[in-house]
C-alpha cells in the first residue's frame, strides 16, 4: 500500500468507529445534517465548505484572523512594486491534483518554480552541478523510488520506529553526505532529519514527483487562489475575526467565539492547527486517546526572512543554495517575476530559525549576509528592504505543518483523524500529502465527506 492511501482506506473507517463508541464521546448523530460550522478559511476549511454547499447544507466558516488562507499567504513587498512572495506555502506539487485542478478551474496560471541548488558548506561554495554526494549516496538516491517498492508493507512500517538520518546511514551515506543530506531534507520537514519518522521521510521521497514537489507556482501569488474560494463560496459566509473560544455538543454543536458571538449548527468540522484546537474549550471533553495524541505532535519551526535586494546580483531566474550557517536555505523568491530588482527568500528551520527570529535586525541581516558572501562577496549595497515571517511564533499555528516523529505517523494521525461525537476534523497535518496544500485541500474534502455519509 502507498502511504497517500493508508489514510484513505482507514478514514472510510471513521464513520462507522464513532458509532461503535470508540471515541469515549457518546453522541447520537441525527441525520440528516443541514447546518455545518467550519472553524478555519485555510484550504481544508474552504474545500470542505465548497463540498458541503454542493450538497444544500448551510455552512458558517468562523476564522480568527482579519484574512482567509491561514498558512497562503503572498506578500507584495512595498519596495519591490510588481513583486509577489510567498510567506507560507510556496511550490505547488506537479503531483498535486486537487489544487491543480482547483486552479484550472478558476483559471489561475501555474508557473515553473523550480530551482537547481547551489552549495554553501564550511565557506566554500560550490555551484549546481558542481557538487555530488557520495558514489553509494547518489547510487541510492537515484533508485530510492524501486527500492522503495520493493519493501513488503511490514518493512515500511517498522521504519517509522527509526529516523531519516539513521536510515541514511545504513544506506552507506558518508559524513560529508549526511550535512549535504541534513541541509537539504530538514528544509522539506522543517526541523532535523536525526528526528522525522523514516516511514514518513523515506514515503514522501519515494512517492514524490523527481523535484520533490517543488515544481510550479500560481502566477500572482498562491493567494489567488484563496480569493477566487472565498469569491465563489460568497465571503458573506466566512466570518473574520471571530476566535473560537467554546464548543459544547449535545443534540446539535454550540460555539462560541472571543468577541462574544455564539452560533449553532448539526455538525462541526475544525481546521485549526493542534495547537489552537487545544486553546479551546471542549465540552464534553476530548477523549483521553485524542488529547494525548494532541499533545503528542509537534509543529516544525520554519522562518522566512526574505531580503529585497536592488539586483538580482544571483543571475540565475533558477537560484537556490543551502548553506551550513543559520540562515540555511535561499531562493529566488521573485523567480521569473521580470522586475526590476527581486527577493531573496533566507528560509532556517528548526533551532536556527528560532535564532535568527530572536536575534536583533542589525544581527540577522548580518547572518544573512555573511552567508551570501563566500557566493557573492559584500551584497549589502543592495539591500532595500529586510521581512521576518516567523512560524513558530504564529498565534494560530506555533509552527509552519505539523512534524511527525518517530513512532507517530502511523499513529497519531489515525487518531486525530477520528470524529468526536458531532465534530469532524481537518487541516494537512491529517492529510496523506501531509505538509502540503494538496494535503489541507483533500482533508478538508473529507471531513465533508464523513458528513455527507451521515
Ligand atoms: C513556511 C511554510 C511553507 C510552506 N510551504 C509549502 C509549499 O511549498 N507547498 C505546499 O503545498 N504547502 C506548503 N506549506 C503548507 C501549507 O501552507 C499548509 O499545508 C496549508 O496551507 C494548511 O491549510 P489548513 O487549512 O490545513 O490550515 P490553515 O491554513 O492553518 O487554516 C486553518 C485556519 O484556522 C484558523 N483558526 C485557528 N484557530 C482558530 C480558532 N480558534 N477559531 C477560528 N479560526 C481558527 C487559522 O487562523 C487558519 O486560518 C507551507 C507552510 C508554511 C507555513
Amino acid at each position: 500500500m502507498k502511504r497517500r492511501e493508508f489514510l484513505k482506506k482507514t478514514s472510510l473507517a471513521y464513520p462507522a468507529l464513532a458509532a461503535v463508541g470508540t471515541s469515549e464521546i457518546f453522541i447520537q448523530k441525527t441525520p440528516p445534517v443541514k447546518s455545518v460550522i467550519i472553524i478555519g478559511s485555510g484550504l481544508a476549511g474552504l474545500s470542505a465548505t465548497r463540498k458541503l454547499l454542493e450538497k444544500g447544507i448551510k455552512v458558517t466558516i468562523l476564522e480568527a484572523r482579519n484574512r482567509a488562507g491561514g498558512r497562503v499567504f503572498s506578500h507584495k513587498p512595498t519596495t519591490a512594486p510588481g513583486n509577489v512572495i510567498e510567506l507560507g506555502a510556496e511550490w505547488v506539487g506537479a503531483s498535486h491534483e486537487s489544487l491543480i485542478a482547483l486552479c484550472n478551474e478558476f483559471k489561475l496560471e501555474l508557473v515553473d518554480n523550480r530551482f537547481q541548488s547551489d552549495v554553501t558548506i564550511n565557506g566554500q561554495h560550490a555551484k549546481a552541478g558542481a557538487w555530488k554526494m557520495g558514489e553509494q549516496a547518489e547510487k541510492f538516491w537515484e533508485n530510492k523510488t524501486s527500492i522503495w517498492e520493493a519493501m513488503t508493507e511490514a518493512e515500511k512500517n517498522a521504519l517509522d520506529k527509526t529516523d531519516w538520518w539513521r536510515i541514511l546511514t545504513q544506506r552507506g551515506f558518508n559524513e560529508k553526505d549526511l550535512a549535504i543530506r541534513e541541509l537539504l531534507d530538514s528544509t522539506d520537514f522543517g526541523e532535523s532529519i536525526r528526528h522525522v519518522s523514516g516511514y514518513a521521510a523515506f514515503a514522501e521521497y519515494a512517492e514524490s514527483s523527481p523535484n520533490n514537489e517543488m515544481d510550479l507556482k500560481i502566477r500572482g501569488g498562491n493567494s489567488m487562489l484563496i480569493d477566487k474560494m472565498v469569491e465563489a463560496i460568497g465571503a458573506d459566509k466566512i466570518l473574520l475575526n471571530h476566535q473560537v473560544k467554546n464548543i459544547s455538543q449535545d443534540k446539535g454543536v454550540k460555539v462560541s467565539c472571543e468577541n462574544g458571538k455564539t452560533f449553532q449548527a448539526d455538525r462541526l468540522i475544525c481546521t485549526a492547527p493542534t495547537w489552537s484546537l487545544m486553546q479551546i474549550n471542549w465540552m464534553p471533553v476530548l477523549s483521553a486517546r485524542y488529547l494525548e495524541a494532541l499533545n503528542a505532535l509537534q509543529y516544525a519551526r520554519i522562518g522566512k526572512f526574505p531580503m529585497v535586494f536592488s539586483e538580482k546580483f544571483w543571475e540565475r531566474e533558477d537560484f537556490d543554495m543551502v548553506t551550513d550557517t543559520p540562515a540555511h536555505y535561499f531562493y529566488h523568491g521573485t523567480k521569473d517575476q521580470n522586475t526590476t530588482g527581486g527577493v531573496l527568500i533566507c528560509y532556517a528551520t528548526g533551532d536556527k530559525a528560532d535564532v535568527l527570529a530572536s536575534v536583533s535586525k542589525d544581527q540577522r541581516r548580518a547572518i544573512i549576509l555573511d552567508a551570501l558572501k563566500p557566493a557573492f562577496g559584500d551584497v549589502s549595497k543592495y539591500v532595500n528592504e529586510e521581512l521576518m515571517y516567523y512560524w513558530g511564533q504564529d498565534a494560530f499555528s506555533r509552527g509552519a505543518y505539523a512534524f511527525y516523529g518517530k513512532n507517530q505517523w502511523l499513529t497519531l494521525r489515525m487518531e486525530l483523524g477520528k470524529p468526536q461525537g458531532l465534530c469532524h476534523f481537518a487541516g494537512e497535518h491529517l492529510a496523506d500529502w501531509q505538509g502540503f496544500m494538496e494535503g489541507a485541500i483533500n482533508s478538508g474534502e473529507e471531513a465533508a465527506t464523513q458528513i455527507l455519509a451521515g
